[in-house]
């Protein structure tokens, strides 16, 4: 899943290819993934794309004021096309093909353009247009930007300080802090040597002040390792930067321990007792919970 460095990676390069380019047609494939009626997608036809944003992991096509908002979710994608001229048509519910973006052609007569894909029977991917991107819902209640200017050690002790819950899940939280998933919250605590377990309300204001290093240090990392990569290289990237998550059963590159996984609401996460847990491994409450 795409989160906040990749999407500051496909941000930059859309904005690098699309913006002054016009949109000569968007069509949508997969109807499921259009989650706005008004104004309708025909409605961005002729429009120039005037600046690429990111919210969150949200990417916000700004088209001569309208907004072309996208979510790619668990297993959605975004494809570069630098001619999109012989591209047929594409009948719904046939394959990965979700919307196409045609954008005006070139002087050659290419015709550049994107896809959205989203692998799996899974249908998540959402798109949206929108006269202003903070009337789509996902926007609206993220929380701050962990790469904007007004994201302080203060501001994150204020967010997770009085909470009851596991700073894994507050983490993850887009309410909370906006672009961090599952992966980057396994990075980010392993970086700051915290359990994934640890209650937000217990945090010292040490504890906070290394948080909040880790949080920025591993995104900025990440957001540089992914810049100038074309977009299908990004996802061969995002993994091989990653030090834990998806390393169940790998060698900890800090201290040589083992990588060890548990169960976490709806998925798993990974950790290194050593470095994160004081060396004991975390109970899987879910499977101790059963078992009692
Ligand atoms: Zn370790």
């Amino acid at each position: 899943m795409p989160e906040l460095p990749e999407v500051e990676s496909l941000v930059e390069f859309l904005r690098e290819r699309a913006v002054g380019r016009a949109v000569q047609r968007v069509e949508v494939v997969a109807f499921q993934a259009l989650k706005t009626v008004d104004p309708p997608v025909t409605a961005l036809g002729g429009l120039t794309v005037t600046g690429v944003s990111r919210h969150g992991k949200f990417i916000d096509l700004d088209i001569d004021g309208l907004h072309l908002v996208i979510h790619l979710a668990r297993a959605g994608w975004l494809r570069w096309r630098d001619d999109l001229s012989g591209a047929k048509p594409v009948r719904p519910g046939k394959g990965p093909l979700a919307v196409r973006v045609r954008l005006a052609p070139d002087d050659d007569g290419a015709e550049p353009g994107f896809e959205l894909t989203e692998a799996g029977t899974q249908k998540r991917l959402a798109v949206y247009v929108a006269a202003d991107p903070a009337s789509v819902p996902g926007i609206a209640r993220l929380g701050p930007d962990p790469l904007g200017g007004d994201f302080t050690p203060e501001r994150l002790g204020g967010l997770v300080g009085g909470s009851r819950t596991q700073i894994k899940g507050l983490l993850r939280d887009q309410s909370v802090i906006a672009g961090i998933g599952n992966a980057y919250s396994d990075e980010v605590l392993h970086a700051a040597k915290m359990s994934p377990f640890k209650v937000g309300a217990t945090l010292t204001d040490a504890q906070i002040a290394g948080l909040y290093e880790a949080i920025v240090t591993t995104l900025r990392e990440a957001v540089e390792r992914s810049r100038g990569l074309a977009a299908k290289d990004l996802k061969g990237e995002k993994k091989s930067g990653l030090r834990v998550h998806g390393r169940t059963g790998e060698k900890c590159g800090v201290c040589g321990d083992v990588i060890r996984e548990v169960s976490f609401a709806d998925s798993s996460l990974q950790y290194c007792p050593t470095c994160q847990t004081g060396g004991k491994p975390l109970a899987d409450r879910r499977l101790s919970r059963l078992l009692k």
